[in-house]
């Protein structure tokens, strides 16, 4: 598994960080005064930066120093993630504005009625004045031209080159472990772990093996918004009592304490009837006033 954060000893002070917000220069420094370590909560391996061959070296990413030093039940343990490795398939990378405008896109599709829908797609026939363009064709359109800029979420520009796509699916399974993708249907339950992170489990059968997980990576990239995620949990519980909540989520598919999960990395990753995290904060400070 790629170590997209490592943790960080030296002088006997510990933190976590993301290795994308470092330079390889930076990192080597690093490496020079401390030590690096594996992410996973009370693991002992040692992880070093290693320079990539394919490219002659221009980027590097973390590796144990001997996999048998991770812990038992550790993440990255190769024996762990197997069948990670073996999918993962940068297709592309991701940018924050992406992956908000196909998520929003994908709930619209969602919860349009077929009707609207219908005449919609008519409407941009007659207009395109040929017969194709499907939702999916349109929103990648319109992802394509808006995401020119803006800040990267996953994937690595350098290395992939080109702007990824985020699949749709109805159901995921471990064959989607490393792919972006994005799903859409009723809450079940609302979830908070001891350490704050956000697991959201879907009522509709095709969807009952996977949780959306809000956590370190959300945390890291949208520090305001994780200290907020309360709101979400109230706005969900409130609501619960009248109707069915549906919520749209993108991310990428992971497996976490071997469970099959949807991590969340942007900010505009979900949407709960409509609504981003933002939008819940900004009415939370209007009622306010
Ligand atoms: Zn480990």
């Amino acid at each position: 598994m790629k170590y997209e954060q490592v943790k960080y000893i030296k002088d006997d002070k510990e933190k976590m960080i993301q290795v994308r917000l470092y330079s390889i220069a930076q990192l080597e420094e690093m490496e020079q005064e401390g030590e690096f370590y594996c992410p996973f909560k009370n693991c002992k391996a040692k992880v070093c930066l290693v320079h990539n061959s394919k490219n002659g070296g221009r980027t590097a990413f973390f590796k144990a120093v001997d996999d048998a030093f991770h812990i038992e039940n550790c993440d990255y343990k190769i024996d762990n993630y197997k069948e990670v490795v073996k999918r993962v398939n940068a297709s592309g990378y991701f940018t924050e504005e992406q992956i908000t405008a196909s998520v929003r896109s994908l709930y619209k599709d969602y919860t349009m009625p077929i009707e609207e829908k219908e005449e919609q797609k008519n409407k941009r026939k007659r207009k395109n004045g040929k017969g194709k363009g499907t939702a999916e064709d349109n929103e990648n359109a319109t992802t394509r031209k808006t995401t020119s800029s803006g800040r990267i979420i996953y994937g690595d520009e350098t290395i992939d080159g080109i702007k990824g796509i985020m699949r749709r699916r109805y159901q995921v399974t471990s064959n989607d472990i490393g792919q972006m993708t994005k799903v859409c249907g009723v809450i079940s339950k609302i979830e908070r772990s001891k350490y704050g992170e956000m697991f959201v489990s879907f009522k509709d059968q095709r969807l009952n093996n996977i949780k959306i997980f809000i956590g370190p990576v959300y945390q890291t990239n949208n520090p305001t918004e994780y200290s907020r995620l309360g709101i979400v949990e109230e706005y969900y519980e409130t609501l619960a009592k009248k109707q069915e909540v549906r919520l749209a989520a993108g991310g990428l598919v992971n497996f976490h304490n071997k469970e099959l999960v949807i991590e969340l990395q942007a900010k505009g990753s979900f949407m709960i009837e409509g609504k981003t995290i933002m939008g819940l904060i900004r009415d939370r400070t209007v009622n306010e006033k």
